[in-house]
């Protein structure tokens, strides 16, 4: 793969620490504005991502709770070409404070930060676990030929030989007369 610019993903972890030392039910807005590429993981790179977060002091934690809208490029799933996905994800997670199994697998580290890139992997691979098309209506590839028929403008038909020629009800007859 080229080298090519993208935000490390260092810049997902978000400073909640302030957070901890006041009392259950204080909140901050938190905005996310990512207009560029940027690394989730070693081999997840989102092409955008903006909303924003309230992160509300539970007794437990640090709730995180928001809608996101993320930018993906992906394969489609009827014609293989990448296209960027768009789509919502509903973010409603706890994160304790240090790692709590029972509760949560996210949590506050010792510097006080949440790190929205484990989140954020597993809600985008559950995304891109469902079928998506890069447009309404995208026609595929062809039965025949494996073209993509988007840019050929083929016929997606199957050759008519495929399914026989009816037949005539003359000959119907006959071959009722020779069994
Ligand atoms: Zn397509």
């Amino acid at each position: 793969m080229l080298a090519c610019g993208y935000l490390k993903k260092r810049l997902l972890r978000i400073q909640a620490g302030y957070l901890l030392s006041e009392g259950p039910g204080n909140s901050r807005d938190v905005p996310i504005t990512f207009s560029q590429r940027v690394q989730v993981d070693d081999d997840l790179y989102l092409d955008a991502l903006q909303g924003k977060l309230v992160l509300t002091r539970t007794k437990e934690g640090i709730l995180a709770q928001g809608k996101l809208y993320v930018a993906h490029s992906r394969q489609c799933d009827r014609c293989l070409d990448a296209f960027i996905h768009r789509f919502e994800l509903d973010v409603a997670e706890l994160y304790t404070v240090g790692l709590d199994v029972n509760r949560s697998v996210f949590y506050i580290d010792s510097d006080g930060e949440i790190d929205l890139a484990p989140l954020l992997r597993e809600e985008v691979l559950i995304e891109e676990s469902y079928r998506a098309v890069c447009k309404e209506g995208c026609r595929g590839l062809s039965a025949n030929s494996g073209n993509n028929l988007n840019e050929t403008g083929e016929s997606a038909e199957l050759p008519e030989a495929e399914e026989g020629p009816a037949i005539d009800p003359r000959l119907v007859v006959l071959k009722q007369l020779l069994s």
